[in-house]
């Protein structure tokens, strides 16, 4: 048998993006007044844990039956879901978080709004369902989310719904979300229009302060005016996500915790925060730990956080130094690393007041040198049968005088 075509309906991302005019992703469609049974016969493949989804067996979206939970226990485990036939669209569309999440489609495209969605669409407001938004604190992850994707488009969280998502952050509820859950929110944030809107909302409902601590005490810390025109610690970093959004994923990571160390500064010699770099290492070696972030993203953002003033320096840098930089960086064997490194340095430069469009000559100085330390040719060094240590200290004495004489040729090129 097949299923009826009036039963079944886009709901979700794909009619909210729609409507916003901005790129569908996946489609997730609702099945109404349909069983497992139904479902499997039509050729679906059941695929849903804790309730039924199918995949439709040519198109692969996902196709769920209408149904309607209640909650039982903290967390996002923590729900129970009647799925009877009974369950109408209205009942599926009402658990759903937002207003412009909980619209439905027609095949034909008639629209099927009975939360107000589409007002809110024009009022570019993130506004909850009903009450029951307050149970499930993955949703004060989403709204970030959906902040950081839809802020440029003048986006806002309604004062009602940030007042639930208080009062989950006050009832404990995001100490239970699950690391690996966080992560996800947190890194396809980094990559969004706005992704310091995610933190920025975070704050707002005092969730910062419970999911990375280490971020949400950096406001207030006051910072060099020379460097820093925008003074506060928690601004520099928010703008510095900001200019590492179209940069691969873990370098925005890296970005994100290069100036932890500056959250741990002693009072008594702020502004300045001589040593920051070394001192935040630990840190960013916990948010990674507490976040399972994966090994690659945090060998870089360990990286970033103990060197990026040598970036910042590198044309005062004698040239032991600089060869001795890409050494740490593992440049020789990973030559992406010192690309990555150098992008990352460059979002925390222009990341300040007033300076997104600063140039920031480190970058294609130091892609120079690095250039010219690794192309050194090591022929020679072995046909003399030079080994071990001895070996090393040769090849490290060519890189060397390779970065001074590219060094003394920029210099002259530029003046
Ligand atoms: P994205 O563009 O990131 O896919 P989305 O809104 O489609 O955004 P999905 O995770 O694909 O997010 O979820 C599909 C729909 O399911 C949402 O639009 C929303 O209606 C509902 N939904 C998802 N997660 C939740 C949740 N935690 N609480 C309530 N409704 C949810
Ligand atoms: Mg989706």
């Amino acid at each position: 048998m097949s299923l009826d075509e009036h039963d079944i309906y886009l709901v979700g991302g794909a009619v909210r993006d729609q409507l916003l005019g901005l790129p569908v992703k996946d489609r997730d469609y609702v099945v109404v007044g349909a069983t497992p049974e139904e479902m499997a016969e039509a050729g679906f493949l059941p695929v849903g844990k804790d309730f039924p989804v199918f995949l439709h067996p040519e198109s692969k979206d996902e196709y769920a039956l209408a149904r309607t939970e209640r909650k039982t226990a903290k967390g996002y485990h923590g729900f129970a879901f009647n799925t009877s036939a009974e369950v109408t669209l209205e009942d599926d569309l009402a658990r759903r978080d937002l207003t412009i999440n909980a619209m439905a489609m027609t095949a034909d495209g008639q629209l099927v709004d009975p939360y107000g969605g589409q007002q809110d669409i024009e009022n570019k407001q993130l506004r909850h369902v009903s009450p029951a938004f307050a149970e499930d604190p993955v949703r004060v992850l989403r709204v970030a989310r959906f902040m950081s994707r839809l802020a440029h488009l003048g986006f806002s969280v309604h004062p009602d719904t940030l007042q639930l998502m208080r009062q989950l952050v006050n009832d404990g509820e995001i100490e239970a979300l699950v690391a690996e859950r966080v992560w996800q929110e947190i890194k396809s944030s980094l990559n969004q229009e706005t992704p310091s809107a995610f933190f920025e909302t975070l704050r707002a409902c005092g969730a910062l302060r419970i999911i990375l601590p280490e971020i949400d005490c950096l406001y207030g810390i006051p910072q060099t005016k020379m460097w820093h025109p925008e003074v506060d610690t928690g601004i520099h970093a928010m703008l510095a996500i900001d200019q590492a959004k179209n940069l691969d994923n873990d370098v925005a990571f890296a970005v994100m915790v290069h100036d932890l160390g500056k959250g741990i500064t002693p009072q008594e010699v702020l502004p300045s925060h001589r040593g920051h770099e070394a001192a935040g290492v630990p840190l960013v070696k916990a948010v990674c730990r507490r976040f399972k972030v994966p090994n690659h993203y945090k060998k870089l953002a360990v990286l970033v956080c103990r060197w990026h003033l040598l970036a910042h320096t590198v044309m005062e840098l004698k040239p032991e130094t600089v060869e001795k930089l890409f050494a740490r960086l593992d440049g020789y064997r990973q030559p992406k690393l010192v690309e990555k490194f150098i992008q990352a340095c460059q979002a925390d430069a222009t990341g300040r007041w007033g300076e997104a469009f600063k140039r920031y000559p480190q970058a294609n100085y130091l892609r120079n040198l690095f250039k010219a330390a690794r192309n050194v040719d090591k022929q020679p060094l072995f046909a003399a049968g030079l080994q071990g240590r001895e070996l090393g200290d040769a090849i490290r004495q060519l890189r060397v005088t390779a970065i001074q004489s590219k060094k003394q040729q920029l210099i002259t090129s530029t003046s």
